[in-house]
Formats: structure tokens, C-alpha cells, sequence
């Protein structure tokens, strides 16, 4: 065969986000900009709060920002904490080790207990750590629900409830980026002070939104921050967005994005986007289980409804199985970040997905694991084929 510049058909882009954009989000994009601070505009920013805060299960405001995810975190840290203040933090994975980072760089103290990455928080833990705190000096605890480096979700109700046992008065902030529209997530009935999200990942958007779902408590105590910046600050976000404008320019298309997105979810309903995301791993496990791959994550009751963290067998390696993936099939598939680079891949099941897409997601993975002459069972498929049309 001679060289080809083009690979015909659509790419699969299988990793846990940014995820697929559906073709009624593009369109819903392409449209004219518009002037944010015109007379139309708050239609449009009260529309989208609106709908937002219901998927995030929230009666209070949710803060939108022009940024990425790791904006959203920044952003959680700056408003609510003065530097010098101690945070409680737990090594879940590659994302929780870069949030720690980020909360380092603002000047906070990181308790960052140690973890194996192949485990969510366990909430006794909590318990433990902040009984060790009668004076109060931890003013937030910060958990990732799900660790998309690993495929392991944290218990979100457990650890309010551990934070709640001990009468700790620490601020509780979760990192739902990936699974927010993907694992149950409830932001008010969980005392979740601030939920930071971002559009590239059940919301099915393109990067560049950043997410910051607030409580009273949360409001209230941003009020004594000492901690310095412009940007990202709520207050004036807050009162701006009550007349529906922003402080500054928002990222207007992604607005019209958002829009149609959550269009989709309502119509979809977001209990049976859940149930989607969740039977979609379960079929992807199966696929994996008979494959004689070894899932990352250790707790059957921790496993991720996004993305499926694989272990390589001893000896080979995860980003040269990829790139066979890639060159042969035009996939996609996620990489092993930070400590477990080249040992694991993962299989991104998120956002706008349905059961031929993963139908071909996993054949492309059996089919690469035979090119790349990894060691496996067939009939992985197979098996994920027969769970699907039960
Ligand atoms: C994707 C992701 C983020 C955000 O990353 P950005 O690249 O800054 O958008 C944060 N946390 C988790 C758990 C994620 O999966």
C-alpha cells in the first residue's frame, strides 16, 4: 500500500475527554457572535445558569469562567482561602497530585496523604485526619471524585459524611470535571462547598469552560479571603451574572454550546445518562476481564463510569500499543499519566456515546492488542457484544 494523507471515516477519539462534540453542539456553535453586553444577552446567561445548576444538582449559582479545568480549581482556592492555610488533600492520581500543585503554588499548606492510585479517598481516613484537627486549623478538604488518570471514583457522600462525624468546620470541595453528567453527583444534598467542572467532558463541549457550583458557606467565607487576584473573582462574577452579563467578555459561543447540551441531556433525561455511562463501563470491563487485562482499579465498588484504567501485561508497553491503535484505526485512545506512563492505557466511555461506538472502540482495542502482539484472550468482544444486547 502507498502512503495515504487521508483516513477516511470519523476518528474515534476514546479518551476521557475532551470527548466526541456532537454534530447539534457544532451547528449550535456556528453562529454569529454576538454583543454580551446587548440587550438579548441575559436571556441566553439565565437559560444556561438555570439548566446548569440542575445538572449539578444545585439550587445556588453556578460560576461560568472562560478557562480550562484547572482555572475551575484555581479559582475554588482563590476565592474561598488566604495563603498559609492549611488544606487537606489525598493522592487519588494524576489529577488530585496537580490540583495539590496548583493549591501549592497559591501559597497553602497541602496535607497530601499519600495513595497507591489504585484506590479512591477512603472516608475513615478523612475521619481520622481531621479528628487529628480539634482547633480547626484545616479550612478545606479537597477531593477529585473521579480520578480520570485511574478510573476510580471517590465516595463523595462518605467523606461529607466523615467531615460531618468529626463536626469539622473545613470547606468541602470535589473535582467533578469527569464525572459530572456521567456518575450520580448531587452538590447541595452532599454539602459540597465548591463543585469545579469544565465542558470538555460530560457536558460534551470543546475545552474551554470552567465550572464553579457554590454553597452559602462557600459565599460567606470568600468574604475574609486575603488571597490576591482579579479574574476569578465571584463577587463581582456574582452580581454581574444577577442582570445576566459577565465582569468580561464570556465565551460566547461555547455559551450557545452549553445550551444545546444541556438541551440534550433534559431531553435524554440525566438519570438515563448516567445509567448509559454506567452500563457502557460495565460492558467495557466485561471486554477487558476476558481479555485477561488487569482494571487499575482494585474496588469493584469505586470503578469510574467514564473511563476504564487497563493495565499492560509486565514488559510491554501502553503508548506503543497505542500509537499501533492510532495509525491503524484512527483511535484515539487515553494514556497513562504521571506515575502509571506506559503501563496503562484507558478506554474513554464519556459523554456523547452509544453502544456501536463502543462496539468499535473495543474492537479496535483487540484488534491492537493482537497487532501489537500483546499477550490476551480473545473474546472480549465478544463478551461485551452479548452483555450489550441482553
Ligand atoms: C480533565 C480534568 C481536569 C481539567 O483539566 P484541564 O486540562 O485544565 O481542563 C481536572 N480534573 C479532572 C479529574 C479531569 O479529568
Amino acid at each position: 500500500m502507498t502512503e495515504s494523507k487521508h483516513s477516511p471515516g470519523r476518528h474515534f477519539l476514546q479518551i476521557p475527554g475532551p470527548s466526541n462534540v456532537p454534530d447539534r453542539i457544532l451547528r449550535a456553535m456556528a453562529a454569529p457572535v454576538v454583543d454580551h453586553r446587548g440587550p438579548e444577552f441575559p436571556k441566553l446567561t439565565h437559560r444556561v445558569q438555570e439548566k446548569l445548576a440542575a445538572v449539578f444538582k444545585t439550587s445556588q449559582p453556578v460560576i461560568i469562567y472562560p478557562a480550562s479545568g484547572t482555572g475551575g480549581w484555581e479559582s475554588a482556592l482563590l476565592n474561598t482561602l488566604s495563603p498559609g492555610d492549611k488544606v487537606l488533600a489525598f493522592e487519588t492520581g494524576h489529577f488530585a497530585t496537580l490540583w495539590k500543585n496548583v493549591a501549592e503554588k497559591l501559597g497553602l499548606e497541602v496535607d497530601f496523604v499519600p495513595g497507591d492510585w489504585r484506590h479512591g479517598i477512603d472516608s475513615k481516613t478523612v475521619r481520622k485526619e481531621l479528628d487529628a484537627d480539634p482547633n480547626g486549623e484545616i479550612k478545606a478538604v479537597l477531593a477529585v471524585h473521579t480520578e480520570t488518570s485511574t478510573g476510580i471514583n471517590s465516595g463523595i457522600s462518605a467523606i461529607r459524611e466523615a467531615i460531618d462525624s468529626v463536626l469539622h468546620p473545613a470547606l468541602f470541595m470535589v473535582d467533578a470535571v469527569s464525572s459530572l453528567a456521567c456518575s450520580d453527583y448531587r452538590h447541595d444534598e452532599w454539602k459540597v462547598d465548591v463543585t469545579v467542572s469544565a465542558s470538555q467532558k460530560g457536558l460534551m463541549l470543546p475545552p474551554g469552560l470552567a465550572f464553579n457550583a457554590v454553597s452559602d458557606k462557600a459565599i460567606e467565607t470568600s468574604k475574609k479571603s486575603t488571597a490576591k487576584h482579579s479574574y476569578w473573582r465571584w463577587d463581582e462574577m456574582l452580581t454581574n451574572n444577577a442582570r445576566g452579563y459577565f465582569p468580561y467578555t464570556p465565551g460566547t459561543n461555547l455559551l450557545y454550546g452549553l445550551d444545546e447540551a444541556l438541551n440534550m441531556l433534559n431531553e435524554e433525561g440525566l438519570d438515563n445518562v448516567i445509567a448509559r455511562h454506567a452500563r457502557h463501563a460495565q460492558a467495557t470491563r466485561i471486554a477487558v476481564d476476558a481479555w485477561g487485562l488487569e482494571n487499575l482499579c482494585l474496588n469493584e465498588n469505586e470503578y469510574s463510569n467514564s473511563t476504564t484504567a487497563v493495565m499492560m501485561p509486565d514488559g510491554f508497553d501502553a503508548d506503543e500499543l497505542r500509537l499501533k491503535i492510532f495509525e491503524r484505526f484512527n483511535m484515539s485512545l487515553g494514556m497513562g499519566l504521571g506515575k502509571v506512563k506506559g503501563s496503562v492505557f484507558r478506554i474513554g466511555h464519556i459523554g456523547d456515546f452509544n453502544d456501536l461506538m463502543l462496539a468499535g472502540t473495543l474492537s479496535g482495542v483487540e484488534m491492537g492488542l493482537s497487532i501489537a502482539g500483546v499477550p490476551h484472550n480473545k473474546g472480549g468482544v465478544q463478551a461485551a457484544l452479548e452483555y450489550l444486547a441482553k
